[in-house]
């Protein structure tokens, strides 16, 4: 066990991680040239394209040091985007110590604070990598110092490299065999194993990524989940190197994963522990905190044909995702669909284009909200996550909303534009600290305002520079209303929104010029109308549609007659007949794009 390394690679977004994971898999000779491609591990569609990690990955090296031992590296590259701090703290649940790596020119950004000290509190050995050192604008000292002054971690002598150019990689194998420490573990104990993360194969069955911490497990053995009390038989155990490949036995202090022909998706939970089946008595080990989402909306199929499919798929989906919730919701606009939660925005357009890619679904996304606590004037507290649940004006006592910490850095140009926005979406500030040319600065602001357009404004306003952190504190008391739309005086529920008083005029004029311009003109009138309780604050009309599209093109021409007509037919795809008007599914978006 003395020449195991177990760590895991952390950052802020784009500082290299997956490029520095691909490094190290190359020098160690993990996949043959030929097989390496940029970001190897980055193997879901959505993250090639999108350009980030979404999920954790786990991989085993040899390294032969300078010692001349031969280390077994079993690292974890992990995302690092605000929305999946949930998977890095998972990850390093499975190691003894972290390579936090900066981009050298660009210096630490709120997630690399984030990052770092869930690492630090999980008590790990970090080590600072600077990278990018190949860039020109790349200042290892100024960034060293940054570290030093705005985290607190040592970081002189931090390794410098280039995950691009391969300069210093070496250097970083060095480090982690001279620094990160060994794990502890009894061979001799009887089994335990966490459970880092399972996923559905449709080839295989769940595979559950472990760490072993004591003990041993065979292909062949008969393992009990710890919570289920449930038996299984062990078909396969290895690692992954990046390859999945079998090794027929896991150990105490080892990381690799195993199968063991469970077909019923909750049967290996993320945080459970295994062990043997004939062992009595095993201690569970600690397992991961239930995060709680921050981000609510409705999701429905848009054929009501597929509820069955897609409740299917939700359940798959969550296996692997153990911070997506979700249950049933009947919309009287969108039928049956469910109520899913969300870590955040980001971590919701890629659960809805996983479902529509990888489960063939078309959905209808609602407009996302935070939930809200609720005293009703007869004393209950109601918790809703949803605009359709809050209770009639006359019943409320009062309303509380979410807030959240928010730590932004940025450079100390662009303080003022940060300033204004945050007063914007009502934040208060709570403390401001200069480092260098960076301010560190942090508001309470809403949880609401937070989730929607803060992040793309926040770094419009910045030129990109500024970072944001943010973690939920508290509930507050706020004056918060509901506005409901009316379409040719029907109340379509899944439109309805909560926000400020302050806002809710505003806010209601800008939904009901939005959906104007969303709503397809159909062979009648449309009346928009937006409402608070009984008082309409705003009102107009989509005019009914005079012209038939394809009297424009003259009968002539039958190629443009029929692409017309796949557009209408595609366009279609996406409609949802509400009462007697057809809505496009950004309709129902529509309240993200008023800010
Ligand atoms: P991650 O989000 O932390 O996983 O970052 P990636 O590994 O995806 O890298 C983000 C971007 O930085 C990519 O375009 C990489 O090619 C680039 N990059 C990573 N490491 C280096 C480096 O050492 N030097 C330079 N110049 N670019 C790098
Ligand atoms: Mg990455």
């Amino acid at each position: 066990m003395k020449n195991i390394r177990n760590f895991s690679i952390i950052a802020h977004i784009d500082h290299g991680k997956s490029t520095l994971s691909d490094r190290l898999i190359q020098f160690c000779e993990g996949l043959a040239d030929r097989e390496m491609k940029a970001q190897v591990l980055d193997s879901m569609d959505i993250e090639r394209e999108r350009g980030i990690t979404i999920k954790a990955q786990s991989v085993t090296l040899n390294y032969k040091a300078k010692d001349g031992e031969i280390y077994q590296l079993n690292f974890i590259d992990t995302p690092g985007h605000v929305d999946f701090t949930y998977e890095v703290s998972r990850s390093l649940a499975a190691c003894e110590g972290a390579l936090l790596v900066v981009d050298a020119g660009q210096g630490v950004e709120a997630q690399t604070v984030a990052n770092c000290y869930t690492a630090i509190e999980m008590n790990l050995e970090v080590r600072a990598i600077l990278n990018k050192i190949d860039l020109p604008q790349a200042d290892p000292d100024r960034v060293s110092e940054e570290i030093e002054d705005i985290i607190g971690i040592d970081a002189v002598g931090a390794v410098q490299c280039s995950a691009k150019t391969g300069i210093g990689i070496q250097d970083v194998l060095e480090d982690i065999v001279l620094h990160i420490p060994p794990p502890e573990g009894d061979l001799d104990k009887p089994l335990q194993a966490l459970i880092i993360d399972s996923w559905f194969d449709p080839y295989q069955g769940v595979v559950s990524l472990v760490r072993v911490k004591h003990g041993s497990i065979r292909k062949g053995d008969k393992l009990k989940i710890l919570s289920t009390g449930d038996s299984h038989q062990v078909d396969k155990v290895g690692i992954f190197t990046p390859k999945q490949t079998d090794t027929g036995i896991l150990k105490a202090g080892e990381v690799g994963f195993i199968i063991a022909g469970i077909k019923e998706i909750l049967g290996a939970p993320v945080g459970d522990t295994i062990t043997l089946a004939n062992n009595a008595a095993v201690e569970p080990l600690p397992g991961f905190q239930k995060i709680k989402p921050q981000v609510y909306a409705g999701l429905f199929p848009v054929s009501s044909d597929d509820y069955e499919s897609f409740r299917d798929a939700l359940g798959k989906l969550s296996l692997n995702d153990a911070s997506l919730f979700y249950e049933p919701e009947s919309s009287s606009a969108l039928g049956l669909g469910f109520r899913c939660g969300f870590l955040g925005m980001l971590h919701m357009e890629i659960v809805q284009e996983r479902l529509e890619r990888e489960y063939d679904l078309d959905l209808i996304t609602t407009a996302p909200t935070v939930n809200y606590e609720i005293l009703t004037k007869d004393g209950t507290i109601h918790s809703i996550d949803s605009p359709s649940e809050m209770p009639a004006v006359n019943d409320i006592a009062e309303v509380r909303e979410p807030i959240c910490k928010a730590d932004i850095l940025v450079p100390q140009e662009y303080l003022g534009n940060v300033i204004t926005l945050c007063m914007e979406k009502r934040g208060t500030q709570t403390a401001m600290s200069y480092h260098g040319k960076q301010v560190a600065v942090s508001y309470d602001l809403p949880m609401a305002e937070v989730v929607m357009d803060f992040f793309d404004r926040l770094k419009s306003t910045s030129r990109g520079f500024a970072s944001l952190d943010y973690n939920f504190t508290r509930f507050q008391e706020a004056d918060m209303v509901r506005v409901d739309i009316l379409l040719n005086g029907e109340r379509v529920d899944a439109l309805a929104m909560i926000c400020h008083r302050d806002f809710s005029q505003s806010r209601g004029r800008l939904l009901a010029d939005k959906l104007k311009e969303l709503i397809p003109r159909q062979m009648f009138d449309i009346a928009i109308q937006a409402v608070i309780g009984v008082h309409i604050i705003a009102r107009t009309t989509v005019k009914q549609l005079r012209k038939n599209v394809i009297a424009k093109c003259y009968g002539g021409d039958i190629s443009r007659k029929k692409k017309l007509l796949q557009k209408q037919k595609d366009g279609k795809k996406r409609m949802k007949q509400v009462g007697n008007v057809e809505l496009p599914q950004d309709a129902f978006l529509a309240i993200l794009k008023i800010g």
